[in-house]
């Protein structure tokens, strides 16, 4: 086992797309760290680099300390799962198991231990002589998830491997890998663009946008303590709102929301005294979906559409509120019970101004 490192990692394809710019993260051994961002974010490209599927333009990776950029793929002791598990279809799940253990020529004793104890772990002895198409599909990833571990590699990568399955197995297999990967303790980076997969799966997250890492972190911290609102909305489901913000020196008061909320800012400035350097200027605010409640004090809204889950409702609603980018119009918040609203009521809705986040008009958080 061991740990890992990018170092300042850049990879520019051929025809110029740059996928991973100044990239630098620490994986410490035995850690599971989850890269998690939208689409074309970098994420599967980071772990192509690790494997030595693609070479690093500029910078340099490290595994045990030792530095790999020259290192064959073979030669890096990384066993990688994809989405797209192929087993083979004319071999058992035995055969299928012990395949990798056969290319490295190990003792029939030795393969035949390895691939008991994969099995036990992953609860696959029942399935031993059964072959890939007699298998429901999340007994196949399992398969292809005890193929990689049978090899006892330093670092196990993953790229989305659940994204094949239905959600209850997902839920299921998540469970399984969390388990697998504490009781083998071997350092795994995940690649998810499932914000749920990431906050339930990670030690620690990596958020990447456009190539760059925004934040790391454990996933808590993350969620409570966002860097910039691209964290802010891109974890939790739905993300977080934004408003826009202003401190008004006349009337003592923080107008959210082009001033659909006013609220005495003296109080809050005694928890963020930073908040006086944008007295007057322009800055952003947010609120957690979960921190809005009905009060008859609130802003009264129009609700424009409820989803409603049985315990909880979300609530939909415009507030005219003016966010660069403007893509954040809509606001969301999460109220307990059975949905009461429907499209088109009116809803007075109130939050602990405590639970603001603050961030500058560029969207970095206001420390
Ligand atoms: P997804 O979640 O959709 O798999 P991702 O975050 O894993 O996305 P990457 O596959 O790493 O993203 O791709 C990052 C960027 O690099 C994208 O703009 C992609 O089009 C580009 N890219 C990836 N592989 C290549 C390649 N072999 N040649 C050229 N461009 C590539």
């Amino acid at each position: 086992m061991a740990d890992v490192e990018y170092r300042h990692v850049d990879k520019i394809f051929e025809e110029g797309t740059k996928a991973l710019e100044k990239f630098s993260l620490a994986v410490e051994d035995g850690e599971m760290m989850v890269l998690v961002g939208p689409s074309g974010c970098g994420k599967s490209t980071a772990l192509r680099l690790l494997a030595g599927l693609e070479a690093v333009s500029n910078g340099e990776l490290l595994i045990g300390g030792k530095l790999v950029n020259e290192c064959s793929p073979q030669h890096r002791d990384i066993a990688m799962v994809f989405q797209n598990y192929a087993l083979y279809p004319h071999m058992t799940v035995r055969r299928n198991l012990e395949f990798p253990l056969r290319m490295m020529k190990l003792s029939k004793s030795e393969i035949a231990r390895r691939v008991e104890d994969a099995a036990h772990l992953l609860t696959l002895t029942d399935l031993l002589e059964k072959r890939p198409r007699q298998l429901s599909g999340g007994q196949r990833q399992r398969v292809a998830m005890g193929r990689a571990m049978v090899r006892q590699p330093q670092v196990f990568l993953m790229d989305e491997p659940l994204s094949n399955l239905d959600a209850k197995l997902r839920t299921q297999i998540r469970a399984e890998i969390i388990r697998l990967q504490k009781s083998s303790g071997v350092t795994t980076i995940y690649v998810t663009h499932d914000q749920v997969e990431a906050m339930t799966l990670g030690d620690r997250i990596a958020v990447l946008n456009a190539g760059k890492l925004q934040q790391v972190g454990p996933p808590q911290e993350l969620y409570e303590h966002p860097a910039n609102t691209f964290v802010a909305v891109f974890l939790g489901n739905p993300g977080m709102n934004i408003f826009d913000a202003t401190l008004n020196r006349d009337t003592g008061m923080l107008q959210l929301a082009a001033g659909t909320w006013q609220i005495p800012f003296e109080p809050l400035l005694v928890r963020k005294p930073s908040l006086t350097e944008y007295m007057e200027g322009p800055m952003l605010a947010g609120l957690r979906p979960e921190m809005f409640s009905t009060s008859t004090s609130g802003a009264e809204m129009t609700v424009e559409s409820v989803e409603s889950l049985g315990h909880e409702c979300l609530v939909y609603f415009t507030a005219s509120c003016v966010v660069p980018g403007g893509d954040q119009k809509t606001q969301v918040a999460r109220l307990p019970g059975p949905a009461f609203y429907g499209t088109g009521n009116s809803i007075q809705l109130g939050f602990d101004p405590e639970r603001l986040h603050f961030f500058t008009a560029d969207g970095d958080a206001i420390a």
